[in-house]
């Protein structure tokens, strides 16, 4: 005769344990998915023959997003749309986008092939260390379009005109800079709402328009 100490039962024990391991690597896999699915970018009349403008790549730099509705037509991208939505500059568990630009990065179909990346940022300050108040032009751009169309544009919105940034490896202005992309980036005073929202929003339409008029 056997005898069965403690009555337990080492296979159901171990059954239970494969299901909670089961639960808990669904429950790991499902929140990898939702984060991959929400971090996506939004693409938007993307049309390689025009000028393309990016917004929100950092979350609490959004209000140029503000200034693109989706029927008026222009080829823009909003970046980091999750990001955007706790105002964070990057998603939870996710690396800055801004140091994650290579050959890899599933923007780069869009970003080497048009006219003019337009790309907003949001300074946290008006002045030098900030960028707030710059418009940078690399040198592509420069050999494509002249500089007194920038420097035109910086003047009538009392923005300062450079044409060098320190290098930041894998940043979008640097990928731009060693790929010979025509790049502008645009540093808009705003983190922390340091300016209304809607004079960031009217801001970033005026430029809009600025480059779509000329060369749209
Ligand atoms: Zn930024």
């Amino acid at each position: 005769m056997s005898i069965k100490i403690g009555g337990a039962d080492p296979h159901g024990r171990d059954t239970v344990s494969f299901f909670i391991i089961l639960i808990l690597l669904l429950c790991i896999l499902s929140c990898l998915l939702y984060i991959m699915i929400t971090t996506s970018p939004l693409i938007f009349n993307y049309d390689k023959n025009r000028v393309l403008y990016l917004c929100g790549t950092h979350g609490n730099e959004c209000a140029p997003c503000d200034a693109f509705s989706r029927d008026n037509g222009e080829s823009h991208i909003i970046v980091n749309p999750s990001a955007c939505k706790i105002n964070r500059r990057s998603y939870f568990f996710q690396k800055d986008i801004n140091r994650s630009y290579d050959d890899n990065n599933i923007l780069i179909p869009y970003i080497k092939n048009n006219k003019l990346i337009v790309d907003f940022h949001e300074a946290w300050g008006f002045k030098p260390p900030s960028l707030g108040k710059t418009i940078f032009v690399n040198k592509s751009a420069v050999n494509k379009y002249g500089l007194q169309m920038f420097q035109s544009l910086a003047n009538i919105i009392q923005f300062t005109l450079v044409t060098t940034l320190p290098p930041i490896e894998k940043s979008l202005d640097y990928y731009c800079d060693q790929n010979d992309i025509p790049y502008v980036l645009v540093e808009i005073p705003g983190q922390n709402d340091i300016l209304p929202r809607k004079y960031r929003v009217e801001l970033t339409k005026y430029i809009v328009n600025y480059f779509e008029t000329i060369l749209g």
